[in-house]
């Protein structure tokens, strides 16, 4: 049985005391909703001041990035290392990094394989641009950054999947729930084709761009659909907590 998550990434956002006065706004809500797993991933220089505000309650954390070489001459790196002592998951090709820091499908890879072998969690990124998806190219490009994110990699314990098609992402604009179950199928046979049945089962694909809470009961509504990578509403505390709380309602009893 998968576990709904919704996984908050607040960006280049906050500063440490705004990071606090956030954390603060939310623990007690957030540990209050079950059965959905609760991540927040804040900017990596408030990891550790989350890592203690949360300490004793259901919130997990992640960080946004990392670097894949564990130490050494890569000044402003953040190794896999560093982050293992700190939290639990890694978002890992986000669009705004293959976008703005040109991450290609070697480096997530890279990326992918020095998460897992220092036991973090990864939440891969993968999703079409908008005239990518005008092109009806959707299939292919998913279909590519899988094969690329996960080549040589044998085991995908721990990971979760955030399709994220970049034209909804920070627009305003998110897909329907339909439109995203399509491509969790796509994402799923794909899965099953270069792992099998079982691991295509057990693998958490969430939905990400301009998830609110006004349209994440669309989504999680959606049996495929396991939860949510929250942008910019997971800087609002009383709407993060009302998208936690509307998952943990709708997949009470909902299942793929
Ligand atoms: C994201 O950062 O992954 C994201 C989906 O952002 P937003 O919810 O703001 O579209």
């Amino acid at each position: 049985m998968r576990v709904p998550m919704i996984a908050g990434n607040w960006k280049m956002n906050t500063t440490v005391g705004e990071a606090t006065e956030l954390v603060k706004a939310m623990r007690a809500g957030l540990d209050q909703i079950a059965n959905v797993d609760k991540v927040i991933c804040p900017p990596f220089i408030s990891l550790a001041v989350v890592k203690e505000l949360i300490r004793g309650s259901s919130i997990r954390l992640g960080a946004q990035n990392l670097y894949f070489e564990e130490k050494g001459a890569y000044t402003g790196e953040i190794s896999p290392l560093m982050l293992a002592d700190l939290c639990e998951f890694v978002i890992i090709g986000h669009s705004e990094r293959r976008q703005y820091f040109n991450e290609t499908g070697e480096i997530v890879n890279k990326k992918l394989r020095a998460a897992l072998k220092v036991g973090l969690k990864p939440i891969l990124c993968i999703g079409e641009k908008l005239e990518e998806n005008e092109a009806r190219r959707t299939e292919e490009v998913v279909t590519e950054q899988l094969e690329s994110s996960l080549a040589g990699i044998d085991s995908l314990d721990g990971l979760i999947i955030a399709y994220e098609p970049v034209w909804a992402i920070g627009t305003g604009k998110a897909a329907t729930g339909r439109q995203v179950s399509e491509t969790i199928g796509l994402i799923l046979y794909n899965i099953a084709q270069l792992y099998d049945e079982e691991v295509a089962q057990q693998m958490r694909i969430l939905y990400g761009g301009s998830v609110t809470a006004d349209n994440i009961a669309e989504f999680v509504q959606q049996s495929e659909i396991d939860g949510a990578l929250v942008g910019g509403a997971s800087l609002k505390a009383n709407e993060f907590l009302s998208i936690v709380r509307q998952t943990s309602e709708i997949k009470g009893h909902l299942s793929r």
